[in-house]
């Protein structure tokens, strides 16, 4: 197995590097999130490797509309979500290797049980939070927040660093809804998170949303705003 964006990678702007395309060339499935890259990517290496399955891991599952990225991409960061993903991976894995069906079955159990479990904890964590609202310099996390009845507020405006009027704004509204806790993502800037932050009071967390452990990364987040927006 493959992972195409290595973590602290951008997926927005990734561009695969030659040793990834040779991968693409000799694999026998791709596992898609839905991602627009992946959509550009696609007709290449369909061409190159016309046996290649694509497993869309994002079938099924009902996306937002999102202010610049057209259909909110960010399904990964949602364990209720990723309980949909897991089911289409499972049948992409049978489909591509049936002598395997066993195997991947009972570990799709074990994870779906795992997922059960990172869902009632994060239910526990975020329901003892007072206010519910929060920044993030890319706005990566709303279906999570949407989960648990918390709100996401974005810094980045079309997708860069704001500035004057923009960051007034931001700071303005940030301060009325009470915001606590500005995540940043290793991915993007922290100039203005730093900036907002100092002028109300805020904690920085970092919360990468492509780190390689995903659950406990999850959970690291989790816990990180839980405590600091107490
Ligand atoms: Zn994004």
């Amino acid at each position: 197995m493959s992972v195409l964006i290595p973590p602290g990678a951008d997926p927005h702007t990734f561009e695969p590097r030659p040793a990834v395309m040779v991968e693409l060339s000799r694999a026998r499935a791709w596992f898609t999130i839905g991602v627009p890259f992946e959509d550009n990517l696609l007709p290449r290496v369909s061409s190159m490797n016309p046996e290649l399955a694509i497993v869309r891991t994002e079938e099924g599952i009902a996306r937002v509309e999102s202010a610049h990225e057209g259909a909110d991409p960010h399904i990964w960061l949602s364990p209720r979500l990723v309980k949909r993903q897991a089911e289409n991976i499972l049948a992409g894995l049978v489909r591509a290797d049936p002598a395997g069906e066993k195997v991947y079955r009972s570990n799709a159990r074990r994870f779906q049980a795992e997922l059960d479990a990172l869902g009632r904890e994060f239910g526990t964590l975020f329901a003892s939070v007072r206010d519910k609202s929060f920044l993030v310099f890319h706005p990566s996390w709303g279906y999570l927040a949407a989960d648990y009845g918390l709100r996401q507020m974005a810094i980045e405006v079309e997708g860069k660093e704001p500035k004057g009027e923009d960051l007034s704004r931001i700071i303005e509204s940030a301060r009325e809804k009470r915001i606590r806790v500005i995540f940043v993502e290793p991915q993007f800037s922290s100039r203005a998170a730093a900036t907002i932050a100092e002028s109300i009071g805020a904690k920085v967390v970092t919360a990468d949303p492509l780190a390689a452990n995903w659950a406990d990364n999850l959970r690291k987040v989790a816990r990180g705003f839980s405590q600091a927006a107490r």
